[in-house]
Order: structure tokens, then sequence, then C-alpha cells
């Protein structure tokens, strides 16, 4: 039989979208870099990623055809540790887009003060178009053409946008394929069946949910019954979401890409994520009104989460935004002009590097319990995580105190502080 080549994944129309994010990433960096005073040599480092791989790959599609994807895998800087960072599957990735991503997971792992440096990957591609079978092979196809940089001492992936436990559990056993033997730790966030961790699922929930709550009593704003908007109900929303509400939260919208629900007695999340699961979405829902993402993000609340993709806060919208405190689930959702107008209008914002942060801190236990062949109860998971992200929390906010700068500001700048720390001791090689 004669394959055909389909078609190749193109980066056309969307590369604006990524420049605009790395452009955002790079003035997060610089504004931190200038209140460090770092010099000329250091910035120049820290402005680029170590090393770029970009790899095109053909998939054997189910009618027979060929597809040929582009990937990407990204280390930004590996001065703290091996690299760290997830795999998204969307049409829109981009060599900056993840660019940006693997930057903001340097400063990431170093805000928590984890062990790791940062790194980012991704393959353009719509995975709603992909049937399961489809998206095994290009899974596997994309492990095996990164697998010159990844391992449980080298890099080390995870979920992201549109990738999930399954897709985790695959890179595992392809890498372990080619090794021979079981490599767990080559990736984080698998089922816990195949040596993943306890509480990894909900991490990046929980996480955003502990800093939101630290957040409230900062700001002397009652957690009991605030109303609280959610965008986005993937693996980090819809965690958060069913987290804030049994924490004493009302939930009063959320969305996913399609649209939005809204109900100001509070969503019945069980009922609306059995719809998602039935209906793929949350449209028709009956269970409150339907409202755009757009017309969600300016809903009046206390806490607001996006938790979907960048860019979503911008100079358009965010004169609009009538929450009182915004918790970033996602990663870079505020751009730098929105950012400007928030910080004057006295809106509290957890940056993404230190409110998202419980997914890679809970991605370190589970890598931890890899290398050790020894599992840890749900417990102290937990408990570990509430104790990295309440330490996290204080430190950023007495620096936001203390050098009179915002909550991003800060945050990158205990990261970039803790990475150049790291790139002073060890040195310029040879
Ligand atoms: P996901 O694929 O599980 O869910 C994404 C959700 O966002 C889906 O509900 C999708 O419908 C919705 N969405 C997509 N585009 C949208 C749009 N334009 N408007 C509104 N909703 C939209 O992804 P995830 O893993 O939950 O990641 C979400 C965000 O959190 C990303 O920015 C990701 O980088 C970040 N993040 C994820 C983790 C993690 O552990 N998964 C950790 C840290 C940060």
């Amino acid at each position: 039989m004669t394959t055909r080549i389909i078609s190749s994944e193109s980066e056309e129309g969307v590369k604006s979208e990524g420049e605009t994010t790395y452009q955002s990433a790079l003035t997060q960096f610089h504004a931190a870099a200038d209140k460090l005073g770092l010099d000329d040599g250091v910035r120049a480092i820290l402005s680029v990623p170590k090393r770029e791989l970009i790899v095109h790959f053909p998939v054997k599609m189910d009618n027979g055809g060929l597809k040929v994807f582009t990937g990407y895998r990204i280390h930004h800087n590996l001065s703290r540790g091996p690299a760290k960072g997830g795999i998204r599957y969307h049409p829109n990735v981009t060599l900056n887009e993840v660019r940006a991503l693997a930057m903001w997971m340097t400063w990431k792992c170093a805000v928590v003060n984890i062990p790791y440096g940062g790194a980012k990957g991704g393959v353009a591609c719509e995975p709603k178009t992909l049937s399961l079978a489809e998206l095994e092979r290009l899974t596997r196809r994309y492990a095996t053409e990164i697998s010159m940089l990844i391992g449980p001492e080298s890099d080390i992936l995870a979920p992201d946008v549109n990738t999930n436990p399954q897709i985790m559990a695959w890179i595992m056993d392809t890498y372990s394929m080619h090794r021979g033997f079981s490599v767990p730790g080559v990736v984080t966030g698998k089922p816990v069946s195949v040596a993943g961790t306890q509480g990894r699922v909900d991490a990046t929930g929980r996480g955003c949910t502990i800093v939101a709550k630290e957040a409230a009593a900062s700001r002397g704003l009652p957690f009991d019954g605030a109303r609280v908007v959610v965008q986005g109900l993937g693996n980090v929303g819809s965690a958060a979401a069913r987290l804030l509400a049994e924490q004493g939260c009302k939930v009063i919208a959320v969305s996913d890409a399609m649209c939005g629900v809204y109900c100001e007695k509070g969503v019945d999340l069980d009922a609306l994520m059995s719809h998602k699961k039935e209906y793929g979405s949350c449209k028709e829902f009956k269970g409150g009104e339907e409202i755009s993402n757009k017309e969600l993000l300016e809903l009046p609340c206390d806490i607001l989460v996006p938790a979907a993709i960048e860019g979503q806060i911008t100079s358009e919208n965010a004169p609009k935004i009538r929450a009182r405190l915004i918790v970033e689930g996602a990663n870079g959702p505020t751009t730098p002009e929105a950012d400007k107008i928030l910080e004057d209008r006295g809106i509290f914002v957890v940056p993404d590097i230190l409110a998202n942060a419980g997914g890679v801190v809970v991605s370190y236990f589970e890598w931890v319990q890899d290398l050790q062949f020894y599992f840890w109860e749900q417990g102290e998971v937990e408990g570990k995580l509430e104790g990295v992200m309440k330490r996290s929390f204080r430190e950023v906010t007495a620096l936001a105190e203390r050098e009179k700068v915002s909550m991003r500001t800060a945050a990158c700048m205990q990261g970039v502080s803790r990475v150049v720390q790291a790139s002073t001791l060890r040195g310029v090689y040879p």
C-alpha cells in the first residue's frame, strides 16, 4: 500500500500570538532585572533559551495517509537543576510561545525553590481532530524525536494544555522501551498505577486555592462566601473551581473554550462536569445563563481565576475587570499593559509563576518518589504542597512590600535572583 502525504501543520497566521507571549515574558524579566540591577552579561544569558530543538515528524493517520507535525522542546536555563516543563498540544504552539513558557518555568521552579531548570515543549496540532490511536502514535514519535534531550537526570516532561496522564504514560513507556527497562522519572503527571503520585491531578488547582486563601487573608477579604469566577475548566480550572467551592467560596461562573456559564447562586459543578463529559463543552448546560468568555472575565466578583491560555486580560478589558483579586492559574493570562492598569486600579494579582506552581511542586514530589521507588500517602503530598505554597507566598509578599513593587515583579525578582545566584556560583564554562 502506498502512503499519501496529506499536509503539514502550518504556523502561518498564528506567529504574532506567540511573539506577543514571548515579548510579555521578556518585559517581565527586564522589569525584574532592572530592579535587581543585573549586568548586561547576565541579562543576555537569561533573556534567551539555552537550547531549542525543533522537530518535524510524520505520523501515520487512521485513513492510511501521513501527516507531518512540528514539535518543540526548549531548555531555558539549567543552572539550578535538570530541565522541567510540560508538553502542550495546540494549533497555536509556536517556537516563541514555547520560549516564553520555558522561561516562565525557570522562574517558577526558583520561586518555589525546587531544584529544577526551566523547559517547555509542544506540538502544533489540534488534538480534537485526532483519534486515540493517532494521538498515541503522535506522542510516541514526538517523545522519540526529542529523546536526545529527555531523561530523569536531564529533562523531565509533564502535562500542559491538551495533554493528560494517559499521554504521560505513553511517553514513559516509549522512553522505557528504548532503554529496555522502566524509567518512570522521565515524566511526571503519570497515572498513579504507573508510578505517578497521589495528588498530582489536583495539584495546580490546589496550589491556586492555597494562595487564593492566603491572598484573601492578606487583603482582608472574607474567603468564606467569596464570589469566584474561573476561566477554563481543564486540569487546572476544574480542580481550582471544585476546591475553592469545597473551601466555602461561591463559584458563580466558569467557562471552557466554547462558552461560559453564569449562576449567581453558585454553579452546580458536579452537574456541569457531567454535562461536559457527555456533550464535550459547557454549551447548553441548563444550570445557568450562557455567557461569552469576554463577559465572564468582566463579571463583578471577589476572585477571578484565569485558568485557560495566555493573553486573556489585555489593555482592552483590564479597565473593565471587576474582580478584587486575580489568581493566575494559567501561564501568561495577563499582558504587561493590562498588569499596569490592574495595578493602578488596586486589583491584587497573584502571578502565574507563583499561583500555578503547585503543579510543578507535586511533579517534583513525583520525581523524587520515582527515583527512590518509594511512594507517599496523599496526606503527605498535600501537606508538603501546602507548606511550599504558603512559604513561597509569604516570601514574595514580603519582597513586594520591601521593594514596593507588584507581586508579579516581586515573584520574578525572587525567581531571577535565585537563578543568578546559582549561575554565578557555577561560573561560566570554560
Ligand atoms: P487543559 O487542556 O486541561 O484545559 C484548558 C481549558 O481551557 C479547557 O477547558 C479549554 O476548553 C479552555 N480554553 C482553551 N482556550 C480557551 C479560550 N480561548 N477561552 C476560554 N477557555 C479556553 O489545560 P490545563 O493543563 O488546565 O492548563 C491551563 C493553563 O494552566 C495553561 O496556561 C497551562 O500552561 C497552565 N498550567 C497548567 C499546569 C498543569 O499542571 N496542567 C500547571 C501550571 C500551569
